[in-house]
């Protein structure tokens, strides 16, 4: 246990922190939100105050990601693993390929996936593992793509190895982009405009995990098939305003508070900032370490989110996680298949959280260097 008089920051990947301030005022409304005598989460989805939230985190998200108008918003469930099908299912019909670029764990569980319902072919556009073994992403202008595949998907933010797109692919010659969005969507300004359709599981920098944001363009909801179920269908979910069938009312509800916590810090311009210098003192710490810390990305594929490092050895890895643990730095254990450290350092974490563990790094290479 630790002490409760320790300051506690949370690292971990997802689910992960949340603003304080947020987690504060879903406290004081959990058993009466707004003087209805109930908690959101025992409100029907239909009842005026839900809907008041939903459509208010939604004007909320188009707000801070400045999504134009011919963009639709839905908050799914499923998890981002559903929408690895589910934009094949709704984007694919009549088309022959879709390209898909592999840059890490997560990109290269979906292109596994994306075949599965559909005779299309899966074109493997690029793949970072086989070129740099998950230590750099394929520079766009190297992908090998078809102006004529239905789309081509690809991961912003590879979460388990630390690597992060810093270019963002320009349209032009590409079919519509797809792109995961998972661990860094709103933690930097992007333009909306220049992808066919975001998704992102909210677990990471917007909420609790069960809800799924999707961000589509107008013109691709034509494409999908009637035989394909109406759970399935993007369209479906938009005609009915997002109450095709129950939605995940509280994690909407929490998500909504976060957005209103972003707009109250500038919005995603002035967190960029912040993710910016937080991430350049983690690296630093690394980098300065004598070669006591490393860190196996390409300086410029690394990601502002997730920052993975190991020491020389599993032993001292495990002793570092325990022992940080202890001082309050939480949940800094790596991946299972990756071992070693990850720092997720997500909009809500704050700079002296990223402090308190490079100072813990040194204090830690003071003592077993
Ligand atoms: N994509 C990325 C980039 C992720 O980090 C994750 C989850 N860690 C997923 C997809 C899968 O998300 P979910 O568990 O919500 O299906």
């Amino acid at each position: 246990m630790i002490p409760s008089t320790v300051q506690h920051y949370n690292f971990s990947a997802g689910p992960a922190i949340l603003p304080h301030s947020v987690l504060a005022t879903a406290q004081s409304e959990m058993f009466d939100y707004n003087g209805s005598g109930c908690s959101i989460m025992t409100m029907s989805h239909r009842s005026d105050a839900f809907m008041q939230i939903l459509y208010q985190a939604e004007q909320d998200l188009r707000q801070l990601l400045n999504i134009p108008s011919n963009y639709k918003i839905l908050f799914m469930q499923g998890g981002a693993s559903a929408q690895f099908n589910m934009v094949v299912m709704n984007l694919a019909n009549g088309f022959k390929r879709i390209d898909s670029v592999v840059t890490g764990n997560w990109s290269r569980i979906a292109h596994s996936q994306m075949g599965k319902l559909s005779d299309v072919e899966v074109h493997l556009a690029a793949h970072g593992g086989d070129l740099y073994n998950y230590t750099d992403v394929p520079p766009v202008s190297e992908w090998d793509v078809s102006a004529d595949s239905a789309f081509v998907h690809y991961c912003i933010n590879e979460t388990v190895h630390g690597l992060q797109y810093r270019d963002i692919p320009k349209p032009d010659g590409l079919p519509p982009i797809v792109c995961d969005m998972s661990s860094e969507i709103l933690s930097r300004q992007i333009n909306v405009a220049d992808y066919g359709v975001i998704y992102a599981g909210a677990q990471k920098n917007i909420g609790p995990s069960g809800a799924t944001i999707v961000i589509i363009r107008e013109d691709l909801l034509e494409r999908c098939s009637e035989r394909v179920p109406d759970i399935w269908n993007y369209q479906s979910h938009i005609t009915r305003q997002g109450m095709y069938n129950t939605p995940a009312t509280y994690p909407i509800y929490i998500s909504g508070l976060v957005f209103r916590w972003l707009l109250a810090q500038g919005g995603v311009a002035a967190i960029e900032g912040i993710n910016r210098l937080k991430a350049d003192k983690l690296y630093s710490a690394i980098d300065q370490s004598g070669g006591f810390y490393t860190n196996p990305v390409k300086a410029h594929a690394r990601s502002q989110m997730n920052v993975i490092f190991y020491t020389p050895s599993a032993q001292l890895d495990q002793q570092f996680v325990l022992q940080a643990n202890a001082q309050g730095l939480c949940m800094l254990n790596g991946y299972k298949t990756m071992g070693g450290m990850r720092a997720s350092i997500y909009n809500a974490m704050p700079l002296q959280g990223v402090e308190a563990l490079t100072d813990f790094m040194q204090d830690f290479q003071r003592r077993y260097g």
